[in-house]
């Protein structure tokens, strides 16, 4: 089916308002932060009533305990994320409900129901099994975003095995290294993708099968075809019954700041991705929901497939490759609601301008997220101004395994924060001896261990597993924050990409989010570079808008403009015209190569990197 028209509901969409709040903080190693860095403005648009109405009550008086109600056990206390995932609404309601809106990259829509997807995984969930999978075995999806991407997560999860999550974009490097290292079993993947692992089958002495979606005639030896291992195989399956600390599932971090690692969830995670869902994205019954992020990431997987269907909610998913067109389309088409997507595809949008969007009907939307990077406070005014509502920023990690950090709807936003901490989670800035810091000062970006979906190992490296806590008392996220008297947390950077210039710490995050507010720029990435007289200079590398020439004056005048929003030390003294810059896979900007390539020193693991 091609996409049609839906009947259309009424929102509330377009009505907001700005108001003034009291002063901000200043980083206490020097006044580096102007007023839209610093909280004065604040954005505040009532969407209706939110999931979370209280966030103070809430924060006094919320447990994990008590969500533990919100979960569906099985006997003796065991659990499966994904029986909450899918098979209990088969039993409460949502057995017709629409889970899945599948869009191609034809953009031919496929709609799939819960009832569907429990069937589909259950039939897969058998075949896997007759293979010789068990409890704890590695099995990995190697997919586009298709159905059988969703079906294969769900059927891996339910059946105990661990499910490993790869990017489809990945390459022979990135795939040899996860699938050795977690000593994966099986891959699904397709006839286009499994050439991939043409080259590198000889390297992975544990894999056993390639299941293949689609096209027979393809197969080779040691492939199987997934349309005939399910079709042979029973749709009724009991699902594994799993102690809350067994392994869900193994993913891989971004790659930003160097090698990848394994980080392991358990099925106790549903409690976490269930109550955030619902809380930070603000799922109810009627949402239409789209995670733009492929499930080969966390946000993919989490906020992709279990957290949302967890809470019941018609999860959309796009085949095709980013482009404004098609994005705002399928929002107008699908009457999308719900949005949660990432800065580096909400810049490129603002990149593509004003009046595509007008193009579109986009007036179904009723709320926005995005993670993964920092959010420039232009790009939330910009999303203010043409879509009428405000971006909600939010932080977390591979290895938190759900939002810590949110812009929750019912709080007002302070552009360039990453909201606040969320109920049941203590996230704090302390120094290096895990001493708690005052409002205002810079130091590291930490959680109190003990939330529900936090990481329990690091594949195989207990090492890399205990770094997380070298800050007695605390996990260490590798961030650089501060706090603001609201309470509201402010991202510097990553602790390793903090600038040191003439004695003041300048975060990159600052200085790029200046630079993007000059209407010739779009895109900035920031790093210190080793300077005799001043420890270290700022040097910028950016991108121009669509037909901006690059001379000498533009860059003065940037230089310039950037001077006036930051304080005098904290501008570029050196600015470099990119086409584009590096950036994972996931679409995060690697500082670490812009450094490594300035120096000449060497790059390190690249192969998170995005070199298409
Ligand atoms: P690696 O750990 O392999 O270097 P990575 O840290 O990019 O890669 P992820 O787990 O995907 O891997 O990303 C988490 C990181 O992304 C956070 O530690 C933070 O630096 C950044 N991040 C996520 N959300 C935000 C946000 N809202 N604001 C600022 N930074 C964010
Ligand atoms: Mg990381």
């Amino acid at each position: 089916m091609k996409l049609v028209e839906k009947p259309r509901k009424e929102t509330n969409n377009g009505k907001h308002s700005k108001e003034t709040a009291k002063d901000g903080q200043s980083l206490s190693s020097g006044k580096t932060m102007n007023n839209s860095r610093t909280g004065k403005e604040i954005i505040k648009k009532q969407s209706g009533q939110a999931n979370l109405e209280n966030y103070e009550l809430a924060r006094a008086t919320f447990s994990w305990e008590d969500a533990k109600k919100e979960i569906d056990y099985l006997a003796d206390g065991k659990i499966n994320a994904a029986y909450n995932a899918v098979d209990r609404h088969i039993h409460n309601g949502r057995r017709n409900k629409v889970a899945l809106y599948a869009v191609d990259a034809k953009n031919n829509l496929s709609s799939f129901t819960f009832q569907d997807i429990y069937y589909l995984s259950n039939r897969l969930g058998n075949a896997l099994k007759s293979l010789g999978i068990k409890k704890g075995d590695r099995v990995f999806v190697f997919l586009p975003r298709i159905l059988e991407l969703y079906v294969s997560t769900i059927a891996i999860a339910k059946i105990g095995a661990v499910v490993g999550p790869l990017f489809s974009a990945f390459g022979p490097d990135a795939l040899r290294d996860r699938l050795l290292d977690s000593e994966a079993k099986i891959v699904i993947t397709t006839p286009e993708l499994k050439v991939k692992l043409d080259g590198i089958k000889s390297d992975l002495p544990n894999l056993e099968y390639v299941v293949v979606v689609g096209n027979e005639d393809t197969l080779k030896q040691g492939e199987i075809s997934y349309e005939e291992i399910v079709s042979g195989a029973s749709e009724k399956l009991e699902v594994a019954a799993m102690d809350p600390e067994d392994p869900l599932y193994l993913l891989y971090t971004s790659g930003t700041t160097g090698k990848p690692k394994g980080v392991v969830h358990v099925h106790n995670d549903i409690i976490g991705q269930h109550m955030t869902t619902k809380w930070v994205l603000d799922l109810k019954e009627d949402d239409v929901y789209w995670c733009t992020a492929d499930p080969g990431w966390v946000t993919g997987t989490v906020y992709g497939i279990f957290g949302p269907w967890s809470n019941g909610a018609s999860v959309v998913t796009f085949e095709g490759r980013f482009d404004a067109a098609s994005w705002y389309a399928l929002i107008d088409k699908l009457h999308i609601t719900v949005w949660y997507t990432a800065p580096t595809a909400l810049r490129m949008l603002m990149k593509a301008g004003d009046e595509i969007v007008t193009q579109y009907s986009l007036n179904t939307l009723r709320h926005i997220a995005s993670v993964g990077e920092p959010l420039n406070p232009e790009v939330i005014r910009w999303g203010m101004k043409v879509y009428g509502l405000p971006i909600h920023d939010n932080w977390w990690q591979t290895e938190t395994g759900m939002q810590l950090v949110a812009n929750i709807p019912v709080l007002p936003i302070k552009p360039g924060s990453m909201g606040k901490p969320l109920p049941g989670v203590h996230v704090t800035v302390v120094d290096d001896n895990g001493e708690e810091l005052e409002a205002g000062q810079l130091g590291r970006l930490v959680v109190r261990p003990g939330w529900p979906s936090m990481l329990r190992h690091v594949w195989r490296n207990e090492e890399k597993f205990k770094e997380y806590f070298k800050i007695p008392g605390w996990y260490f996220s590798g961030d650089n924050a501060w706090r603001d008297e609201d309470g509201y947390l402010w991202f510097v950077g990553r602790a390793d990409d903090v600038i040191n210039t003439a004695g003041h710490r300048v975060g990159p995050f600052e200085v790029e989010s200046a630079l993007v507010e000059h209407p010739a720029v779009t895109e900035a990435g920031v790093i210190g570079k080793p300077d005799e007289e001043r420890g270290e200079i700022i040097k910028a590398f950016i991108v121009l808008a669509n037909g901006v020439k690059a001379n000498d004056e533009l860059l003065t005048d940037i230089k310039e403009f950037t001077k006036r929003q930051l304080a005098a030390h904290a501008y570029p003294r050196e600015i470099e015209i990119r086409d584009s810059l590096p950036k994972t896979r996931s679409g995060k900007i690697m500082r670490r190569l812009l450094k490594a390539w300035e120096l000449g020193l060497p790059t390190g693991d690249t192969s998170s990197l995005d070199d298409d």
